[in-house]
Protein backbone atom coordinates (compact mmCIF):
# COMPACT_ATOMS: atom_id res chain seq x y z
CA UNK A 1 0.00 0.00 0.00
CA UNK A 2 1.21 3.40 -0.88
CA UNK A 3 2.20 5.82 2.18
CA UNK A 4 -0.28 8.26 1.83
CA UNK A 5 1.08 10.70 4.80
CA UNK A 6 3.13 13.99 3.72
CA UNK A 7 6.31 15.69 5.13
CA UNK A 8 5.01 18.19 7.33
CA UNK A 9 5.49 21.49 6.60
CA UNK A 10 4.47 24.00 8.88
CA UNK A 11 3.59 27.51 7.65
CA UNK A 12 6.00 30.63 8.39
CA UNK A 13 3.83 32.56 10.76
CA UNK A 14 4.10 35.34 13.38
CA UNK A 15 4.11 34.51 16.52
CA UNK A 16 2.57 36.93 18.66
CA UNK A 17 1.05 35.03 21.13
CA UNK A 18 1.59 34.00 24.74
CA UNK A 19 4.76 31.68 23.55
CA UNK A 20 5.95 29.65 21.80
CA UNK A 21 7.18 32.90 19.84
CA UNK A 22 8.95 33.26 16.82
CA UNK A 23 12.26 31.16 16.66
CA UNK A 24 15.37 33.11 15.52
CA UNK A 25 16.61 31.41 12.58
CA UNK A 26 20.42 30.48 14.42
CA UNK A 27 18.58 28.78 16.66
CA UNK A 28 16.79 26.46 13.82
CA UNK A 29 19.64 25.99 12.79
CA UNK A 30 21.37 24.37 15.77
CA UNK A 31 18.39 22.51 15.97
CA UNK A 32 19.67 21.03 12.91
CA UNK A 33 23.11 20.28 13.98
CA UNK A 34 24.35 16.55 13.87
CA UNK A 35 23.26 14.87 16.86
CA UNK A 36 25.99 13.42 19.59
CA UNK A 37 25.82 10.91 22.46
CA UNK A 38 24.04 12.68 25.64
CA UNK A 39 27.69 12.02 27.38
CA UNK A 40 29.64 12.79 23.69
CA UNK A 41 32.71 15.25 25.36
CA UNK A 42 31.66 18.17 22.71
CA UNK A 43 27.84 17.84 24.39
CA UNK A 44 29.49 18.05 28.12
CA UNK A 45 30.98 21.63 26.78
CA UNK A 46 27.55 22.48 25.55
CA UNK A 47 25.91 21.63 28.87
CA UNK A 48 28.64 23.64 30.94
CA UNK A 49 28.14 26.65 28.72
CA UNK A 50 24.11 26.72 28.44
CA UNK A 51 24.49 26.04 32.61
CA UNK A 52 26.95 29.39 32.32
CA UNK A 53 24.99 31.33 30.23
CA UNK A 54 21.75 30.60 32.10
CA UNK A 55 23.47 32.55 34.91
CA UNK A 56 23.45 35.98 34.42
CA UNK A 57 20.37 36.07 32.58
CA UNK A 58 18.47 34.70 36.35
CA UNK A 59 20.78 37.34 38.03
CA UNK A 60 22.78 34.59 40.08
CA UNK A 61 25.81 32.56 40.83
CA UNK A 62 23.71 29.32 41.89
CA UNK A 63 25.59 26.56 40.84
CA UNK A 64 22.76 24.54 40.36
CA UNK A 65 21.26 26.33 37.79
CA UNK A 66 20.41 24.19 34.23
CA UNK A 67 17.68 23.25 31.79
CA UNK A 68 14.98 20.53 32.47
CA UNK A 69 13.98 17.99 29.90
CA UNK A 70 10.55 19.08 29.48
CA UNK A 71 8.61 22.61 28.76
CA UNK A 72 7.91 25.56 31.47
CA UNK A 73 5.41 23.37 33.67
CA UNK A 74 7.67 20.32 34.23
CA UNK A 75 10.17 23.37 35.79
CA UNK A 76 7.42 24.08 38.00
CA UNK A 77 7.14 20.64 38.80
CA UNK A 78 10.36 20.13 39.36
CA UNK A 79 10.87 22.52 42.05
CA UNK A 80 7.96 21.66 43.99
CA UNK A 81 8.08 18.21 43.72
CA UNK A 82 11.91 18.73 45.16
CA UNK A 83 11.41 21.18 47.48
CA UNK A 84 7.79 19.66 49.68
CA UNK A 85 7.09 16.73 51.32
CA UNK A 86 3.83 15.26 52.14
CA UNK A 87 2.39 17.19 55.11
CA UNK A 88 4.54 20.70 54.26
CA UNK A 89 2.54 23.89 53.91
CA UNK A 90 3.17 26.33 51.04
CA UNK A 91 2.30 30.27 51.08
CA UNK A 92 0.99 30.65 47.21
CA UNK A 93 0.09 34.21 45.45
CA UNK A 94 -2.97 33.53 42.41
CA UNK A 95 -3.08 36.25 40.26
CA UNK A 96 -4.24 34.44 37.15
CA UNK A 97 -3.43 31.22 35.57
CA UNK A 98 0.09 30.20 36.53
CA UNK A 99 -0.63 30.87 40.04
CA UNK A 100 -3.25 28.74 40.48
CA UNK A 101 -1.22 25.88 38.57
CA UNK A 102 1.16 25.95 40.79
CA UNK A 103 -1.00 25.58 44.02
CA UNK A 104 -2.33 22.63 42.03
CA UNK A 105 1.12 21.24 41.61
CA UNK A 106 1.69 21.58 45.37
CA UNK A 107 -1.52 20.37 46.47
CA UNK A 108 -0.22 17.12 44.27
CA UNK A 109 2.79 16.50 46.06
CA UNK A 110 0.79 16.53 49.75
CA UNK A 111 1.41 20.05 50.72
CA UNK A 112 -1.13 21.99 52.28
CA UNK A 113 -1.63 24.89 50.22
CA UNK A 114 -2.63 28.70 51.45
CA UNK A 115 -3.16 30.80 48.69
CA UNK A 116 -3.46 35.06 48.50
CA UNK A 117 -5.49 36.11 45.31
CA UNK A 118 -5.54 39.44 43.15
CA UNK A 119 -7.95 40.03 40.78
CA UNK A 120 -7.27 38.93 36.99
CA UNK A 121 -5.24 41.84 35.24
CA UNK A 122 -3.49 43.22 38.49
CA UNK A 123 -0.46 42.29 40.53
CA UNK A 124 -0.49 40.66 44.42
CA UNK A 125 -0.71 42.99 47.13
CA UNK A 126 2.59 42.27 49.46
CA UNK A 127 0.83 43.14 52.20
CA UNK A 128 -1.66 40.77 51.77
CA UNK A 129 1.07 38.23 51.68
CA UNK A 130 2.13 39.18 54.70
CA UNK A 131 -0.84 39.33 56.56
CA UNK A 132 -1.24 35.39 55.55
CA UNK A 133 2.10 34.58 56.23
CA UNK A 134 2.08 36.06 59.58
CA UNK A 135 -1.03 34.22 60.62
CA UNK A 136 -0.85 30.70 58.88
CA UNK A 137 2.91 30.06 59.09
CA UNK A 138 5.29 29.19 59.03
CA UNK A 139 5.32 27.79 55.65
CA UNK A 140 8.12 25.43 53.78
CA UNK A 141 7.83 27.37 50.67
CA UNK A 142 6.44 30.44 49.43
CA UNK A 143 5.52 30.90 45.58
CA UNK A 144 4.80 33.33 43.43
CA UNK A 145 4.67 34.33 39.44
CA UNK A 146 7.03 36.78 38.43
CA UNK A 147 5.63 37.38 34.81
CA UNK A 148 2.01 36.26 34.81
CA UNK A 149 1.12 35.63 31.08
CA UNK A 150 -2.44 34.86 31.79
CA UNK A 151 -2.90 38.15 32.19
CA UNK A 152 0.13 40.54 31.28
CA UNK A 153 1.05 41.55 34.64
CA UNK A 154 4.50 42.03 36.22
CA UNK A 155 4.99 41.15 39.92
CA UNK A 156 7.37 43.19 42.25
CA UNK A 157 9.96 40.78 43.23
CA UNK A 158 11.94 43.28 45.43
CA UNK A 159 9.37 42.92 48.85
CA UNK A 160 9.06 39.12 48.40
CA UNK A 161 11.86 37.92 51.13
CA UNK A 162 10.67 39.38 53.87
CA UNK A 163 7.76 38.63 53.58
CA UNK A 164 9.51 34.69 53.31
CA UNK A 165 11.05 35.18 56.14
CA UNK A 166 8.36 36.24 58.10
CA UNK A 167 7.43 32.64 57.39
CA UNK A 168 10.47 31.11 57.37
CA UNK A 169 9.77 30.09 53.54
CA UNK A 170 11.95 29.36 50.97
CA UNK A 171 11.34 31.45 48.14
CA UNK A 172 10.21 30.12 44.46
CA UNK A 173 9.05 32.41 41.67
CA UNK A 174 7.76 31.42 38.22
CA UNK A 175 10.06 32.66 35.35
CA UNK A 176 8.74 31.63 32.38
CA UNK A 177 8.12 34.65 30.53
CA UNK A 178 10.29 37.24 32.24
CA UNK A 179 13.68 35.78 31.42
CA UNK A 180 15.48 37.10 28.57
CA UNK A 181 12.85 40.01 28.44
CA UNK A 182 12.06 41.35 31.99
CA UNK A 183 15.16 42.29 34.47
CA UNK A 184 15.44 39.06 36.86
CA UNK A 185 17.62 39.21 39.88
CA UNK A 186 17.46 36.00 41.86
CA UNK A 187 20.73 36.90 44.22
CA UNK A 188 19.43 40.33 44.33
CA UNK A 189 15.73 39.82 45.61
CA UNK A 190 16.90 36.79 47.70
CA UNK A 191 14.98 34.46 45.67
CA UNK A 192 15.73 30.73 46.52
CA UNK A 193 14.26 28.32 43.13
CA UNK A 194 12.79 29.66 40.16
CA UNK A 195 11.83 28.01 36.71
CA UNK A 196 11.15 29.00 33.42
CA UNK A 197 10.91 28.14 29.88
CA UNK A 198 12.76 27.94 26.17
CA UNK A 199 9.94 29.26 24.12
CA UNK A 200 8.87 32.71 25.53
CA UNK A 201 11.76 35.51 25.67
CA UNK A 202 14.36 32.93 25.18
CA UNK A 203 12.77 32.90 21.45
CA UNK A 204 13.60 28.56 21.34
CA UNK A 205 11.11 26.11 20.58
CA UNK A 206 9.62 24.23 23.55
CA UNK A 207 11.37 21.89 25.25
CA UNK A 208 13.57 22.88 28.01
CA UNK A 209 12.59 24.50 31.25
CA UNK A 210 15.52 26.43 33.05
CA UNK A 211 15.91 26.31 36.72
CA UNK A 212 17.85 27.95 39.08
CA UNK A 213 18.38 26.94 43.24
CA UNK A 214 20.42 28.73 46.01
CA UNK A 215 22.64 26.60 48.14
CA UNK A 216 19.80 27.56 51.06
CA UNK A 217 17.42 25.46 48.30
CA UNK A 218 19.69 22.54 47.52
CA UNK A 219 20.16 22.07 50.90
CA UNK A 220 16.45 21.64 51.78
CA UNK A 221 16.60 18.65 48.70
CA UNK A 222 20.17 16.88 49.75
CA UNK A 223 17.83 16.86 53.64
CA UNK A 224 15.03 15.39 52.66
CA UNK A 225 13.38 12.60 54.79
CA UNK A 226 11.29 10.83 51.72
CA UNK A 227 12.79 10.39 48.70
CA UNK A 228 11.66 13.18 45.89
CA UNK A 229 8.44 11.32 44.59
CA UNK A 230 9.41 11.91 41.07
CA UNK A 231 12.03 9.60 39.48
CA UNK A 232 12.30 11.68 36.66
CA UNK A 233 12.55 15.04 38.34
CA UNK A 234 15.02 14.01 41.44
CA UNK A 235 17.10 16.87 41.12
CA UNK A 236 19.53 14.73 43.27
CA UNK A 237 19.62 12.65 40.58
CA UNK A 238 19.50 14.98 37.85
CA UNK A 239 22.47 16.90 39.52
CA UNK A 240 24.93 14.07 38.95
CA UNK A 241 24.67 14.09 35.61
CA UNK A 242 24.43 17.67 34.79
CA UNK A 243 27.64 18.24 36.64
CA UNK A 244 29.87 15.99 39.49
CA UNK A 245 29.82 12.26 38.33
CA UNK A 246 28.16 12.97 35.09
CA UNK A 247 26.50 9.72 35.62
CA UNK A 248 23.51 8.78 33.14
CA UNK A 249 20.59 9.52 34.83
CA UNK A 250 18.22 10.15 31.59
CA UNK A 251 19.13 11.20 27.88
CA UNK A 252 18.96 14.96 27.81
CA UNK A 253 17.24 16.23 24.35
CA UNK A 254 20.76 16.75 22.62
CA UNK A 255 19.51 19.37 20.07
CA UNK A 256 17.20 21.32 21.99
CA UNK A 257 20.23 21.82 23.90
CA UNK A 258 22.16 22.84 20.98
CA UNK A 259 19.34 25.08 20.44
CA UNK A 260 18.99 26.78 24.16
CA UNK A 261 22.73 27.21 23.69
CA UNK A 262 22.51 29.38 20.19
CA UNK A 263 19.11 31.56 21.55
CA UNK A 264 21.18 31.78 25.36
CA UNK A 265 24.02 33.08 23.19
CA UNK A 266 22.13 35.62 21.35
CA UNK A 267 20.68 37.07 24.43
CA UNK A 268 24.53 37.71 25.62
CA UNK A 269 25.01 39.13 22.47
CA UNK A 270 22.62 41.30 22.34
CA UNK A 271 23.21 42.22 26.08
CA UNK A 272 21.05 41.59 28.79
CA UNK A 273 20.33 45.69 29.18
CA UNK A 274 19.39 46.47 25.35
CA UNK A 275 16.98 43.47 25.28
CA UNK A 276 15.43 44.46 28.39
CA UNK A 277 14.78 47.78 26.73
CA UNK A 278 13.86 46.68 23.87
CA UNK A 279 11.12 44.75 25.24
CA UNK A 280 9.59 47.57 26.96
CA UNK A 281 10.20 49.86 24.05
CA UNK A 282 8.33 47.83 21.46
CA UNK A 283 5.65 46.99 24.26
CA UNK A 284 5.23 50.89 25.09
CA UNK A 285 4.70 51.32 20.92
CA UNK A 286 1.87 48.20 20.90
CA UNK A 287 0.33 49.78 23.81
CA UNK A 288 0.30 53.46 22.14
CA UNK A 289 -1.29 51.54 19.40
CA UNK A 290 -3.89 49.82 20.79
CA UNK A 291 -5.09 53.22 22.73
CA UNK A 292 -5.08 55.23 20.12
CA UNK A 293 -7.49 52.51 17.90
CA UNK A 294 -9.86 53.28 21.47
CA UNK A 295 -8.92 49.44 22.59
CA UNK A 296 -8.98 49.50 26.58
CA UNK A 297 -5.65 47.87 28.21
CA UNK A 298 -7.23 46.39 31.56
CA UNK A 299 -3.52 46.26 33.29
CA UNK A 300 -2.62 49.51 35.32
CA UNK A 301 0.73 50.79 33.42
CA UNK A 302 3.00 50.05 36.56
CA UNK A 303 1.87 46.55 36.72
CA UNK A 304 2.40 45.64 32.79
CA UNK A 305 4.57 43.12 31.49
CA UNK A 306 6.22 44.37 28.72
CA UNK A 307 6.33 40.79 26.64
CA UNK A 308 2.97 40.51 26.53
CA UNK A 309 0.12 43.09 26.87
CA UNK A 310 -3.99 42.07 27.95
CA UNK A 311 -6.24 44.15 25.53
CA UNK A 312 -10.30 44.02 26.09
CA UNK A 313 -11.73 42.72 23.15
CA UNK A 314 -14.59 45.42 22.41
CA UNK A 315 -18.28 44.96 22.78
CA UNK A 316 -19.92 42.99 20.05
CA UNK A 317 -16.19 41.92 18.45
CA UNK A 318 -16.53 38.13 18.16
CA UNK A 319 -13.21 36.87 19.62
CA UNK A 320 -12.54 33.80 17.42
CA UNK A 321 -13.54 35.76 14.05
CA UNK A 322 -10.67 38.29 14.71
CA UNK A 323 -8.09 35.79 15.60
CA UNK A 324 -9.29 33.44 12.62
CA UNK A 325 -8.67 36.29 10.35
CA UNK A 326 -5.41 37.59 11.39
CA UNK A 327 -4.23 33.56 11.04
CA UNK A 328 -5.87 33.57 7.65
CA UNK A 329 -4.83 36.91 6.10
CA UNK A 330 -2.11 37.75 8.11
CA UNK A 331 -0.31 34.36 9.39
CA UNK A 332 -0.11 35.98 13.13
CA UNK A 333 -0.82 34.20 15.88
CA UNK A 334 -2.15 36.67 18.83
CA UNK A 335 -3.53 34.77 22.31
CA UNK A 336 -6.57 34.20 23.63
CA UNK A 337 -8.35 35.21 26.61
CA UNK A 338 -7.38 32.71 29.47
CA UNK A 339 -9.76 31.91 32.67
CA UNK A 340 -11.84 34.96 33.70
CA UNK A 341 -10.40 36.90 30.34
CA UNK A 342 -11.61 34.12 28.37
CA UNK A 343 -13.55 35.94 25.42
CA UNK A 344 -13.04 38.82 27.13
CA UNK A 345 -9.54 39.77 26.02
CA UNK A 346 -6.57 39.14 23.84
CA UNK A 347 -3.08 38.64 24.61
CA UNK A 348 -0.35 40.16 22.75
CA UNK A 349 3.11 38.62 23.07
CA UNK A 350 6.50 40.17 21.92
CA UNK A 351 9.49 38.39 23.21
CA UNK A 352 12.52 37.36 22.28
CA UNK A 353 13.00 37.52 18.79
CA UNK A 354 9.14 38.20 18.03
CA UNK A 355 10.19 41.52 19.40
CA UNK A 356 10.28 44.42 16.79
CA UNK A 357 9.00 47.71 15.32
CA UNK A 358 7.94 45.32 11.84
CA UNK A 359 5.65 43.28 14.38
CA UNK A 360 4.46 46.01 16.10
CA UNK A 361 3.12 47.33 12.89
CA UNK A 362 1.99 44.45 11.23
CA UNK A 363 -0.41 43.30 14.46
CA UNK A 364 -1.74 47.15 14.82
CA UNK A 365 -2.52 47.13 11.36
CA UNK A 366 -3.74 43.49 10.89
CA UNK A 367 -6.05 44.08 13.91
CA UNK A 368 -7.26 47.21 12.84
CA UNK A 369 -8.25 45.59 9.41
CA UNK A 370 -9.85 42.68 11.38
CA UNK A 371 -11.71 44.76 13.96
CA UNK A 372 -13.60 46.80 11.01
CA UNK A 373 -14.52 43.33 9.42
CA UNK A 374 -15.98 42.61 12.56
CA UNK A 375 -17.91 45.97 12.37
CA UNK A 376 -15.62 47.68 14.90
CA UNK A 377 -13.95 51.44 13.45
CA UNK A 378 -10.73 52.12 15.21
CA UNK A 379 -11.29 55.47 17.02
CA UNK A 380 -7.74 56.55 15.99
CA UNK A 381 -4.38 55.52 13.54
CA UNK A 382 -2.48 52.82 15.85
CA UNK A 383 -0.03 52.63 13.22
CA UNK A 384 1.11 56.61 13.45
CA UNK A 385 0.76 56.26 16.81
CA UNK A 386 2.97 53.66 17.91
CA UNK A 387 5.80 54.74 14.91
CA UNK A 388 5.59 58.07 17.45
CA UNK A 389 6.23 56.34 20.20
CA UNK A 390 9.32 54.42 18.39
CA UNK A 391 10.66 57.96 17.86
CA UNK A 392 10.38 59.36 21.10
C1 LIG B 1 3.93 29.29 29.50
C2 LIG B 1 3.96 29.39 30.99
C3 LIG B 1 4.06 28.26 31.82
C4 LIG B 1 4.01 26.86 31.31
O1 LIG B 1 4.94 26.58 30.37
P1 LIG B 1 4.70 25.38 29.33
O2 LIG B 1 5.92 25.51 28.49
O3 LIG B 1 3.44 25.67 28.63
O4 LIG B 1 4.68 24.12 30.10
C5 LIG B 1 4.15 28.46 33.19
N1 LIG B 1 4.14 29.69 33.71
C6 LIG B 1 4.02 30.80 32.96
C7 LIG B 1 4.00 32.14 33.61
C8 LIG B 1 3.93 30.67 31.57
O5 LIG B 1 3.81 31.77 30.81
Amino acid sequence: MPNAFQPVNPPARVLLGPGPSDVAPSVLRALGSPTVGHLDPMFLQVMDEVRAMLRPLFGTTNDMTMPMSGTGSAGMETLFVNLLEPGDKALIGVHGVFGGRMAEVARRCGAEVVTVEAPWGRALDPDDLMAAAKAHGPFKVMAVVHAETSTGVLQDLAPMRAIADACGALLLTDCVTSLGGVRIDLDAHGVDAAYSGSQKCLSCPPGLAPISLSDRAVKVLTTRSHPVQSWYLDLNLIANYWGGARAYHHTAPVNMNYALHEALRLALDEGLEARIVRHARHAAALSAGLEAMGLSLPVPPAERLAPLTLVGIPDGVDDKAVRGRLIQQYGLEIGGGLGKFAGKAWRIGLMGAASTPRNVTLCLAALGDALRAEGFSPTGDGVAAAAEALQA
